[in-house]
């Protein structure tokens, strides 16, 4: 047997190949016994053929399985005696080998083949012995043995065999191992790599992708490492990190869930810490530790801080009144709940007052620095009223108070006022004025502690000294101050008075009567209108307009506007309504009436309508220490001009000095950035017309009247205050998601403009008029006043009780104008009680002196819905007092197709005609199942058509009776 087989040591990173057997191949190669040096028997393979010429001898490997290597590793452990330690040696000695090698698919070799030359085998290398040994000494002695390392690659068949290859040397091959490198399975960076094969270069890199042990995940980037030729591991890319909840054990190689009582709330490297205080884990593994009962934590609270609490009552809280005002102090409440953020809100309530029991104080009383999140242990709160007595709850909070399900604790104090004059009247402008004598008007001083006897009203000439002053004392918020000089400047100042006394002057204004020149060329642009007036043909009215003009020499000049002011019973210091066109500047009006908002308040989400000046937005509202509150938010588009912005804002000037459940209550207006805005109450359900038309027939009688009856309620308070509306269609009217309705859009400019757009608006003399809506008086003389207004609402009925059809369907505006002339008037819409057509019938009274007030028709509501059966009753056609001419007369027509046509329902002609409805006759026996059985399905059409058949059967029957 011509093998060898040798012991090896296999390296962490090398896999040997399989066990090694030479196989005797070509001449001389000798299978001998020797020694190592460590006197170890060897089996070796020996040649010596030295002092022979053309030496070529050969020894071969068996098979060797690849077993996926790409390159292979051959270590030799020979010995080669020194060429010139032999005596007489010819110059052919040699001290090298050659190694080559041969890839097969399969074990194939055999003595002759592959053929014992290069080429086929390829050769690696020449190898050269680093010692060799100059004694001959193959006969058991000791030998100098080297070692030798030769790769080649890349391999690709199944196996290979290697051969050495002696050209006339005198040497010994000890051992051969064979193997190829490989990184191998380890857990490094927190990933798995699997063992990975080395190139086929010494200088490859094999990538290989890890996979992260369990509980751990890349971060940022997918993680690898790169196999070299050596075997070895190198280049890591990414890495992979325990999870939140989970910590790094044993070397890194675990990601172990953090131990109950202990959490971790992010990805990395870092241990898990232990709950913080007031806090618990409730299983293995938590990133985070939740409070105890009690406790909590901010939004802004780190994880590792301990869980804190409320904060108890403020200590000690002490009072000193001082008229109407009072100053608070406290001390800090004895636990602050572990935080550091405890601020201190007053809770003011006014008790007694005759009712019994404590309510909230109004907006007015005035908190310094504020009344919530105080920081200070101290607020001055002024503005009380006088002779009353407060409550004030002193309320600790801090950070968490408002997750717990408890109210604040407090400590309160009881305080009682004292007797106080009223405070200052603010604001105070000229309502009109002529070359004698100037109108003003004021508003009530905001604190009047006490009912306002009368006002005192003080003024002199500006170039004279105030001693000259005069006085003058009226019991309502305006005065006529007569026998003034002509072209002169006065200063007025005013203060209320109650039986505390005085209050104190308001600051000094300055106005100016009217100079001779200016009161004629005022007379002079009155001319025009008057002779307009002529021109529709009331002359009388010339004749009566300038005998008023003459007569009212004095305050000529804002005539229309008085009519807030003089319009008689006022209660003194009662509110009323103040045009903001009457203010010289009509900013100050936008500042007086309307609050202005920070736009950081606002938050605009969607746009829900397009209004006047500008898209109409909702959004969220948000002021400091209020409640977010869902808003509408109207928009000045940009490029407005001057006058746009003022029209555009005199709504909020109108609108914010209305407050009732049933107007359109303002929160501000944002006038400092862009766009300027005016922000009020949302209201879900938007326009009352709308909103009838897409719930067409889903209301109760009930409940139609309750929204009617809060319109008129509205309309009332509007009219207390002596505010005209002038444009009260449901188009104007807003629903909330209580079906509340609210009276809204107070925006005058539509009335003032010369735009023709809208034809719901048509131009009349001075201004345009929504003709269907109006009352008679207005539309003809302007004479807008709050019975215009009942008219108006009469109109608003009967849109309600039809769903939002439109008033007089329709007829042109002048076949309206002509009809209410000759006393027709709408007829009651289907289904709707006689109470409230009568109702609607008593407001479109021509003599606008005997409609009912705002103030019986909410009453007259009010009995209807009290007692429902009021409304149980429908009107029987026939007894109609005003029939509804719009609707033609059936018996001008010669048959129910010319009918149908006249109706405008010319589609439904052989609907009617298959279903054998071709008869006045039998058409005016139809019922709505008929209607709909010839396959009317349109809500609009079928309401139209049955109308008409009611109609029909009232004609027919006043035929009848003529006929009799
Ligand atoms: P206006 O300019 O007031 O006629 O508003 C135009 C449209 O915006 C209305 O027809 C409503 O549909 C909508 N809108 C106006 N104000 C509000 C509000 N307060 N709440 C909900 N929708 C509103």
């Amino acid at each position: 047997m011509c093998g060898l087989e040798n012991e090896v040591v296999t390296l962490r990173n090398k896999d040997m190949m399989d066990k090694l057997l030479l196989i005797c191949s070509l001449r001389l190669w000798e299978e001998v016994s020797g020694y190592d040096e460590n006197m170890n028997t060897i089996r070796t393979y020996q040649v010596c053929n030295v002092f022979d010429s053309n030496q070529n001898n050969w020894v071969r490997t068996k098979y060797i399985r690849r077993r996926g290597a790409q390159r292979i590793h051959v270590e030799m452990k020979f010995s080669v005696r020194d060429c010139s330690s032999i005596p007489n040696v010819p110059g052919s000695c040699k001290e090298t080998f050659n190694l080559y090698y041969y890839e097969s698919d399969s074990d194939t070799a055999n003595r002759n083949s592959p053929p014992w030359m290069e080429n086929p085998w390829i050769k690696v290398d020449t190898i050269a012995a680093d010692e060799s040994f100059s004694q001959v000494d193959l006969g058991g002695r000791v030998m100098k043995i080297n070692t030798e390392v030769r790769s080649f690659g890349p391999v690709s068949k199944n196996g290979f065999y290697l051969a050495f290859q002696d050209y006339g040397g005198c040497m010994s091959l000890i051992a051969v191992r064979v193997f190829y490198r490989k990184c191998p399975r380890i857990i490094t960076n927190g990933a798995l790599f699997q063992e990975t094969l080395s190139g086929a270069e010494s200088t490859s890199l094999v990538a290989a992708r890890g996979v992260c042990i369990p509980n751990a995940e890349e971060v940022d980037v997918p993680i690898k490492l790169y196999c070299n030729g050596d075997g070895e591991w190198m280049v890591p890319i990414g890495r992979c990190m325990c999870k939140a909840g989970n910590e790094a054990v044993e070397n890194g190689t675990v990601c172990r869930a953090c131990p109950s009582g202990f959490f971790k709330s992010t990805q990395g490297d870092q241990l898990c810490l232990q709950c913080p205080i007031n806090s618990r884990t409730t299983s293995e593994g938590a990133i985070n530790c939740v409070c105890r009962n009690g406790y909590y934590r901010t939004d802004s609270d780190p994880l590792q801080m301990p869980c804190t609490t409320v904060p108890s009552a403020p200590q000690a809280v002490i009072s000193s009144v001082n008229e109407t005002s009072v100053m608070l102090e406290w001390m800090s409440p004895r636990d602050s709940g572990g935080r550091e953020d405890v601020v201190y809100n007053i809770i003011c309530k006014s008790c007694g007052g005759g009712r019994g029991g404590c309510t909230r104080c109004g907006d007015n009383v005035q908190f310094v620095p504020r009344q919530l999140g105080l920081t200070e242990s101290r607020v001055y709160i002024s503005d009380l009223l006088a002779h009353t007595q407060y409550t004030f709850e002193v309320q600790a909070v801090n950070g968490v108070s408002d997750q717990s399900p408890y109210s604040p604790q407090y400590a309160s104090v009881n305080i009682t006022t004292n007797q106080a004059a009223p405070s200052t009247v603010s604001i105070m402008h000229q309502v009109s004025r002529s070359v004698d004598s100037i109108t003003l008007s004021w508003s009530q001083p905001d604190q009047p502690n006490g009912v306002i006897l009368d006002y005192e009203l003080q003024y002199y000439e500006k170039d004279l000294s105030e001693h000259n002053a005069s006085t003058i004392r009226s019991q309502t918020n305006t005065v006529v101050i007569r026998g003034l000089k002509p072209g002169s400047i006065y200063v007025f100042q005013v203060r209320a008075r109650t039986v505390a006394g005085f209050g104190r002057y308001s600051g000094k204004l300055y106005f100016q009567t009217m100079t001779e020149e200016e009161y004629n060329t005022s007379i002079q642009e009155k001319l025009p209108l008057i002779i307009g007036s002529a021109a529709a043909g009331l002359v009388f009215l010339i004749a009566l307009v300038v005998i008023i003009i003459v007569c009212n020499r004095h305050d000529s000049e804002y005539t229309d506007k008085l009519q807030h002011y003089t319009s008689g019973h006022m209660t003194p210091g009662m509110k009323i309504y103040i045009d903001p066109f009457t203010y010289e500047d009509p900013n100050e009006a936008v500042r007086e009436f309307a609050k202005e908002i920070d736009i950081s308040c606002v938050k605009i989400e969607q746009v829900i309508g397009a209004g006047e000046f500008g898209e109409v937005c909702s959004g969220n509202l948000k002021l400091p220490g209020k409640r977010e509150m869902f808003v509408a938010i109207k928009t000045l588009k940009s490029g407005y001009t001057e006058k746009q912005r003022r029209d555009f804002l005199s709504e909020a000037s109108i609108m914010g000095q209305f407050d009732h459940p049933n107007v359109i209550h303002l929160e501000g207006v944002v006038t400092k950035s862009s766009p300027v805005m005016i922000i009020t109450e949302f209201m879900e359900n938007g326009s009352l017309d709308t909103f009838l038309r897409q719930n067409d027939g889903q209301f109760t009688v009930i409940q139609l009247v309750g929204m009617l009856r809060g319109i008129a309620s509205g309309m009332k308070y509007l009219a207390d205050m002596n505010y005209v509306h002038r444009d009260l269609a449901a188009r104007n009217i807003l629903v909330n998601s209580n079906l509340v309705c609210k009276v809204s859009d107070f925006g005058l400019s539509r009335f003032l403009e010369d735009d023709t757009s809208d034809p719901t608006y048509t131009s009349a003399l001075g201004g345009k008029i929504p003709i269907r809506w109006t009352a008679p008086e207005a539309i003809q003389y302007r004479k807008f006043t709050s019975a215009s207004d009942v008219w108006s609402y009469g109109i608003v009925m009967w849109e309600v009780m039809s769903y939002g059809e439109r008033p007089y369907w329709d007829m042109t505006n002048q076949d309206v104008i002509n009809a209410i002339e000759q006393d027709y008037r709408l007829p009651p819409p289907m289904d709707c009680p006689s109470a409230l057509h009568q109702l609607m019938l008593d407001c479109w009274q021509k003599d606008r002196n005997n409609r009912p007030k705002f103030s019986q028709i909410v009453n007259n509501l009010d009995k209807m819905i009290r007692n429902p059966n009021t409304l149980k009753a429908m009107t029987p056609l026939v007894h109609l007092p005003l029939l509804d001419r719009s609707i033609p007369d059936f018996s001008t027509f010669s048959s129910v197709d010319e009918w149908l046509d006249a109706i405008k329902m010319g589609q439904y002609k052989d609907n009617f005609a298959n279903s054998d409805f071709s008869t006045f006759d039998v058409v005016s026996q139809m019922t709505m199942e008929d209607i709909l059985r010839v396959g009317v399905t349109l809500a609009g059409h079928q309401k139209k058509i049955l109308n008409s058949i009611q109609m029909m059967r009232a004609q027919m029957n006043q035929i009848q009776s003529v006929e009799v």
